[in-house]
């Protein structure tokens, strides 16, 4: 095809999915692959280690490299994905209204979600808990935080919801990302950010000396691929792409490249959901 016809029937594309974002089918849906389309998949754009974009635009963490892993196996190239930033409270609707093929961006599978997405995996467990300013020593769990503190945490995730559920003496204050939660921590404005332990590790490994995990993980949080509900055959083929990046060494290479910085030995891989 010559780079003419090729570009516009791209941009005969874009137009198409941006009218009709339904029509997952023609705008990147897993299940072409590699016939020169392109798949859009959502992750964080600010969280070290995780799903990270650079200055320079590249893309780097470990949800980016599992991705990666995926739609290679799906048919596509590094160069066919398009990302697509994915917050934490948007991840359903992006998945919902077609906007993304999958969304990998430390997304924990619950009852809650699968009653309106299907999940992949789980690909990696974790779980929730503190972080603060490295001079602190009042905080030290959950429980330390209802004597007035402020705390961090990032509206639709999982760790506020905890929060607001099991320790609602706790002065809450939601965020869009964590890397605002981050900031506030900086300068002040809170005294405690909390979501899962790989985020909060990594955050720790970018600012080095400023701030500290504290106590013990206080839930478990089991990362899946977030995928459009009932497309089955997609979710066979996400899973059989995690298990063959788990049993061919990628996935711990991936895991200590992006978070062995934050000084996380890569556990086992847990087993897939049925
Ligand atoms: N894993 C948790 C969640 O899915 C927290 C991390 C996040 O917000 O991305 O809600």
């Amino acid at each position: 095809m010559s780079r003419k016809s090729r570009s516009s029937r791209a941009l005969v594309a874009l137009a198409f999915c941006a009218v009709l974002p339904l029509t997952a089918t023609a705008c990147g849906d897993g299940g072409s692959g590699g016939d020169g389309d392109t798949i859009v998949i959502g992750t964080k754009f600010d969280q070290p280690g995780l799903g990270m974009k650079n200055p320079d635009g590249s893309m780097s963490g470990f949800d980016v490299d599992v991705a990666k892993y995926v739609a290679g196996e799906l048919g596509y190239s590094p160069e066919q994905i398009e990302w697509k930033e994915a917050p934490s409270a948007q991840r359903e609707n992006l998945i919902q209204n077609g906007q993304v093929t999958m969304i990998a961006a430390t997304y924990s599978i619950t009852d809650a979600r699968k009653e309106k997405v299907d999940f992949a995996g789980p690909y990696l467990v974790t779980g929730q808990s503190l972080l603060v300013r490295s001079d602190n020593n009042d905080i030290t769990g959950p429980a330390s935080l209802e004597n007035n503190k402020v705390l961090c945490s990032v509206s639709g995730s999982t760790p506020a919801q905890k929060i607001k559920d099991e320790y609602n003496g706790v002065q809450l204050q939601q965020y869009d990302t964590y890397s605002a939660c981050i900031e506030a921590l900086k300068n002040g404005a809170v005294d405690a950010v909390t979501t899962d332990e790989v985020i909060l590790a990594g955050y720790a490994a970018q600012s080095p000396g400023a701030f500290k995990v504290v106590g013990e993980p206080f839930s478990e949080e089991r990362y899946g691929i977030g995928l459009k509900k009932g497309d089955s055959d997609l979710r066979t083929k996400v899973n059989d792409a995690i298990k063959k990046m788990e049993d061919s060494g990628a996935w711990k290479e991936a895991f200590d490249r992006n978070l062995g910085p934050a000084g996380i030995a890569a556990p086992t891989p847990p087993p897939l959901d049925s």
